[in-house]
């Protein structure tokens, strides 16, 4: 098996990341001070929750709740709940939420939770006494113009209606639906949440083809596709490429993955993984362990499961074309260098993942009016939404590089023993686009008091 030695800590790649936008976030005087109160996360709350489980004994499992920034209102992410989780994964995806809002220029802030538990070990009662235990131990921590949760990994809409009837029992007597968006449809929930966040990354992809930003891409028609990870955001990714012509060739699952450079029967694959719970052994198909999904020759790569995992062990294998996130930080700074080195795009997760918090914010107004909008309204704001985002990035690394020597004299003037910068990629680009923004709302505001 091959290995990385590069850092995967989360929170230090969501620096280094950070770090790359810093130099074109002018003016740079005075800077310093506020890039990294830009950076910093505003608030953690670590908790142990004592839950009993099945077997009659408590269990105590560790629960956290990150606020990063809320210059440009309340903070707003998802909740996962995975064994991995640890505090610098939550503060590392709460950072990114701050980025991806502020790109999308949806009014929240960056928040993330997480309780570090197997999912997949716990029945569906306990599931609802650990979520019942996290948000009333959050207590006024979240709040309707506070922060708002959303589902994630391993998370969902049923996860999402005990969030809400958690904090309304908290807090009876008046609307709390705006506390937490992606619940069920019959609970406050938005049409188009469900599929918004492939659905928004489609909306992307399909643009930046089509305005020939993807040069090695010339239409959809026959376009082959490997996307690993097959649930909220993999499943559907699939069924929307599917729909638009392209060949699903592969695809995984934590089980490991399935191969047919011929295209997958998808309707099969879906049956198979509804039967048995993983996408593994559908008939017909050549298997894959998960990690292979990953390097199969093909136009695009679409990583929808966990993060880091294109780094520097597996990057010289990639085959796509083109990688376009779905997952939160599925590649790392140093693999991302190797991929810009043999010429494949990435489109960046702030912009290609942010589709879910773009109908979560739709959900959220329709919660404080009380409304429910139709799917095609939905729908056309979230294109509009998303083609504005994509456009604002391409726009800006345009102009990162055509300046790229006035930023790199500029930068060499305040860090004279600093690299030369390295030619701005998507990601860059819409990160300064994200970080420009938040300074700029920070220095309107002014710094209290
Ligand atoms: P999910 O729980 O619905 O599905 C996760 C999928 O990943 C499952 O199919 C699981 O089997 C698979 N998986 C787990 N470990 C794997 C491995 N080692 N190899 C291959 N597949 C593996 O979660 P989701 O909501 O689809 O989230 C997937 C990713 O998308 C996460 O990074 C999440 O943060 C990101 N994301 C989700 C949303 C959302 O609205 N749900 C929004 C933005 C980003």
């Amino acid at each position: 098996m091959r290995t990385s030695t590069e850092d995967l800590d989360l929170f230090h790649i969501a620096r280094r990341q950070f770090d790359r936008a810093v130099p074109f976030v002018h003016p740079l005087e005075g800077w310093r001070g506020m890039a990294e109160m830009l950076f910093k996360t505003e608030r953690t709350i670590k908790l142990t929750l004592p839950v009993v489980l099945d077997d009659g004994f408590v269990h105590n499992f560790e629960g956290y709740r990150v606020l990063h920034n809320n210059v440009r209102g309340p903070g707003k992410g998802g909740i996962r709940f995975h064994p991995d989780v640890d505090e610098n994964e939550i503060k590392a995806l709460a950072t990114w939420m701050t980025w991806k809002c502020a790109l999308t220029d949806i009014p929240f802030g960056g928040a993330k939770g997480g309780v570090a538990c197997d999912p997949k070990t716990l029945s569906e009662p306990e599931k609802r006494r650990i979520t019942r235990r996290f948000i009333a131990a959050l207590g006024d921590d979240l709040g309707p113009h506070t922060d708002i949760p959303a589902p994630d990994l391993y998370t969902d809409s049923q996860t999402m209606a005990w969030v809400y009837d958690t904090y309304s029992m908290m807090h009876p007597g008046q609307n709390n639906l705006p506390v937490v968006t992606g619940k069920p449809l019959d609970l406050g929930g938005s049409v188009g949440r469900e599929t918004a966040t492939a659905q928004g990354m489609f909306y992307v992809f399909e643009h930046l083809v089509s305005t020939g930003v993807l040069q090695s891409l010339e239409g959809l028609a026959g376009l082959t596709v490997a996307i690993q990870g097959f649930g909220n955001v993999g499943r559907n990714a699939a069924r929307i490429f599917n729909k638009a012509g392209a060949r699903i060739i592969a695809v995984s699952d934590s089980q490991g993955g399935i191969h047919d450079p011929e295209g997958l029967d998808l309707a099969q694959v879906e049956l198979q993984k509804d039967e048995t719970g993983s996408v593994i052994e559908t008939p017909g198909t050549k298997p894959l362990d998960h990690r292979e999904v990953l390097e199969v020759p093909c136009d695009v790569l679409v990583p929808a499961a966990l993060q880091t995992q294109i780094t520097t062990a597996n990057a010289t294998q990639i085959e796509a074309k083109v990688v376009v996130e779905a997952a939160n930080g599925p590649i790392t700074p140093e693999a991302d260098d190797i991929l810009g080195d043999r010429g494949i795009p990435v489109v960046p997760d702030i912009l290609s993942a942010a589709g879910g918090v773009v109908v979560s914010y739709f959900e959220w107004v329709q919660n404080l009016a009380n409304e429910q909008w139709t799917e095609a309204e939905v729908q056309d704001r979230l294109r509009t939404t998303m083609l504005r985002a994509a456009d604002a990035m391409v726009t800006n690394r345009a102009e990162l590089v055509d300046r790229l020597g006035d930023y790199q004299e500029a930068w060499t003037k305040v860090q004279p023993d600093a690299p030369p910068l390295p030619h701005p990629t998507l990601r860059t680009a819409a990160h300064v686009f994200a970080v420009r923004r938040c300074r700029r709302a920070m220095e309107q505001r002014g710094i209290w008091p």
